[in-house]
């Protein structure tokens, strides 16, 4: 069996102001062998090609990664989906096509890049060549996506180990349809619930890790149910769809998956209320934590998750504790590379005094003036989690040396 497979993720941030333009996708483009790497380590292209029957030949499709920011330009898109096509004709003949999708890319005129980047393959491929794609957690899924693919496999854990198992399963069913022992029928169905990033973690207690546990044993139940992939959503990300969806792959079995979809789907719905974010003032978080006695306290400002794509030069908690004369606080990072200019001209030990952050855009605070030595001049490398480590493995390419 001869297969191709690739990736398209882009997280498109429909309130990010930064644009991600084609420049920055023809130089996050892999090809070739630097895919076949990514092949043979881990993530969803490596569960996958690492899970076929002895003996098949993986083709590689281009795998782009262009970041996290706003929304794409119509021309980066559109060169992509180009490429994407290109090298599937030189290919040759194929069996089938496996692609990790991020699931939430738009751009100013299209806001379902994924549906339109499958249904450009599917129209390139027989209509009976398997299509299975991956999908992030957080995935916007949409009803063209859905028909396009042959399956769609979402991610189950918040933040994302297990993109491994989704290539493994795909490799089991695209197997599975050529040999004709499987015929997957998918399903779709969606709550109307979008919520807040900081409410889908999936662990015990959280309301997400109950549907993603009430969909396992709805599979575990009938040996026909092939995936039940409850996606989050990315409400920062506009679609028609965005928000919790529901996709259920059976074999040879539409009424049942259509039936499972809208189980799940009632039961998120019923969850609804344990879904409420209750915000609260900056001003209020910060008095809060320097009355508290116990410590430490973290104060994340989730309005600028540069994980969701905004500019991460957020100051609103900055200037709230300089405001309130907070001591022995810390702040993770603000990113503003002409402070960073400023500081690195000044050298190490000297003092400066600057703006930093509040410059990228008109959404998260001021540039806070600021006064101070500077401590070190460090070259960005560092060693992060275990957790983060595996989570990065799977979306930054390995180089191809
Ligand atoms: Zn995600």
């Amino acid at each position: 069996m001869r297969v191709a497979l690739g990736g398209y993720l882009v997280a498109s941030n429909s309130f990010a102001t930064q644009r991600i333009e084609l420049e920055r996708f023809q130089r996050a483009m892999l090809r070739g062998e630097a895919v076949l790497k990514m092949a043979r380590g881990g993530g969803a292209l490596g569960g996958f090609a690492q899970s076929l029957p002895a003996g098949s030949e993986v083709v590689p499709l281009p795998f782009v990664f262009p970041g996290l920011a706003g929304k794409i330009s119509d021309d980066a898109h559109a060169w992509t989906r180009q490429e994407f096509l290109t090298t599937l004709r030189q290919a040759g003949k194929i069996d089938g096509v496996f692609l990790q999708l991020h699931g939430t890319a738009a751009t100013e005129r299209l806001e379902d890049c994924e549906g339109d980047l499958l249904t450009a393959l599917r129209a390139a491929v027989d209509d009976d060549t398997p299509i299975i794609a991956s999908l992030d957690g957080h995935a916007n899924v949409t009803p063209q996506m859905v028909a396009r693919a042959s399956m769609l496999i979402g991610v189950k854990t918040n933040p994302h180990y297990d993109f491994a198992d989704t290539g493994e399963l795909a490799a089991r069913v695209m197997t599975g349809m050529l040999d004709r022992s499987l015929a997957p029928a998918t399903a779709w169905a969606q709550p109307a619930m979008a919520p807040a990033l900081q409410k889908l973690y999936i662990a015990p207690g959280w309301p997400m890790e109950h549907i993603i546990r009430l969909a396992r044993n709805r599979q575990a139940r009938d040996r026909r149910i092939l995936d039940i992939s409850p996606l989050c959503g990315f409400f920062v990300s506009e679609r028609k769809e965005t928000g919790i969806s529901i996709v259920v792959t059976t074999d040879r079995e539409p009424n049942l998956a259509r039936e499972v979809a809208e189980e799940i789907k009632q039961a998120a719905w019923e969850r609804r209320h344990a879904f409420h974010t209750d915000m609260v003032a900056v001003s209020e978080a910060v008095a809060e934590a320097i009355a508290t006695d116990e410590g430490p306290v973290v104060l994340g400002d989730l309005a600028d998750s540069g994980g969701a794509g905004t500019p991460g030069d957020g100051t609103a908690i900055l200037a709230e504790l300089l405001k309130q004369d907070a001591r022995g606080a810390v702040i993770g990072n603000i990113t503003d590379p002409a402070a960073v200019r400023e500081a690195i001209n000044a050298g190490v030990g000297q003092s400066v005094t600057l703006t930093i952050g509040g410059k990228v855009d008109k959404f998260h605070g001021d540039p806070v003036p600021i006064s101070g030595r500077v401590r070190t001049i460090h070259d960005g490398v560092f060693t992060a989690s275990i957790a983060v480590r595996r989570l990065w493995s799977i979306a930054v390419a390995p180089r191809s040396s």
